[in-house]
């Protein structure tokens, strides 16, 4: 079967900037697939090239096993959900939502009827004579939603769609969207700079940087075992251990990564168990975060995060800790990288 869509060594360079430097990737039928990485990493230009609005230097694109070279954007079969959800705010829901498909030329009461029934899909139902200023931010996203679903896409593009939602609206969302997913069986290609949000939605993630896909994975692959430092700063701010550190405490003379919520913290002098490795140093800060607390230690000339679950009220900054992990938490990366 041929992936849904295919990068092969991939280039789109604006002036000097490479936005988007030698990427190869294939995106798999029916998967839910993040690109993560900062801001100006080129993720949201990879999704420009999907859609068509921009095209390659280098390289081409394939969607499902046909060149995307020269497709004009309304001839792929790929719609995209925009950040800010450009919605006509004269036109009602129900006309918005049918937009695309009165370009294309369908009579008006099938319009109504795929409009309706990509309304329902969003939870939307009855709403198709509201304007988009007589809604809330959560229920424009929705729309913006169904004016792409209508289309009946293979595959769905979506920049950032959660970004203008506050916490709780766009955890809700999360599930949402993902319960949609699995119910369409649609290709979802989800751009994000948020690495919890990238985590927990998709079935693989891409992690970009300077234009480059650094590591693609499952969530759980590029959280417990990235490849280099940045992956393991960037998703998760893991401790980034030097070689000389890492052979001295059990591990492998390279650049290791150490996730904080590995490392447990004991009073000074506590005994080290079986497996484990250990180092002392000073609390130098505590950090509250809600469900977890972070200490900051200062341990042979570094400072290392850990992490605890919330209400270890033992300690405080000043105090003397040992701080103790398994050894099998501390994973080698590529040298340098
Ligand atoms: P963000 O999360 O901030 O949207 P991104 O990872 O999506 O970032 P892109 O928008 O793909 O990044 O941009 C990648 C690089 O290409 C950036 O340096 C950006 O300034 C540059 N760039 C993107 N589009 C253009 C353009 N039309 N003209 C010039 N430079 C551009």
């Amino acid at each position: 079967m041929s992936p849904a869509v295919r990068f092969v060594n991939v280039s789109r360079r604006f002036g000097s900037v490479r936005a988007v430097d030698g990427v190869t990737l294939d995106i798999t039928e029916g998967e839910f697939f993040a690109m993560l990485g900062p801001s100006g990493s080129g993720k949201t230009t990879c999704l420009r090239l999907i859609a068509g609005f921009e095209q390659p230097d280098d390289g081409h694109i394939e969607i499902f096993g046909e060149t995307a070279d020269g497709v004009p954007p309304y001839k792929r079969n790929v719609n995209t959900v925009f950040q800010d959800y450009a919605l006509f705010p004269h036109m009602t829901v129900g006309e918005n939502v049918a937009y695309g498909l009165r370009i294309k030329g369908q009579a008006r009461a099938k319009r109504a009827a795929k409009a309706r029934d990509a309304l329902s899909m969003v939870k939307l139902a009855g709403f198709e004579g509201r304007r988009p200023a007589q809604l809330s931010g959560g229920q424009r996203q929705r729309v913006a939603l169904a004016r792409a679903l209508v289309n009946g896409p293979k595959v769905l593009l979506l920049d950032e769609p959660l970004g203008a939602l506050d916490l709780k609206l766009r955890e809700q969302m999360q599930e949402e969207l993902k319960a949609l997913q699995k119910d369409l069986g649609i290709t979802f290609v989800f751009v994000t700079h948020d690495q919890g949000e990238a985590l927990s939605m998709a079935d693989r993630v891409a992690v970009f940087n300077e234009g480059r896909i650094v590591q693609v994975g499952a969530p759980s692959s590029v959280y417990e075992r990235p490849e280099s430092r940045f992956v393991a700063d960037f998703v998760g701010s893991s401790n980034v251990l030097p070689p000389a550190f890492a052979s001295g405490h059990g591990g492998v003379s390279k650049w290791t990564s150490l996730r904080p919520e590995k490392i447990a913290v004991h009073p000074a002098g506590t005994a080290v168990p079986e497996k484990h490795a250990a180092t002392e140093g000073e609390i130098k800060m505590v950090s509250y975060q809600g469900a977890v607390t972070r200490f900051n230690v200062e341990a042979e000339k570094m400072r290392i995060n850990a992490e605890v679950p919330a209400g270890d009220t033992r300690f405080k900054p000043g105090d003397s800790v040992r701080l103790i992990w398994p050894k099998s938490a501390m994973v080698t990366m590529e040298e340098g990288a």
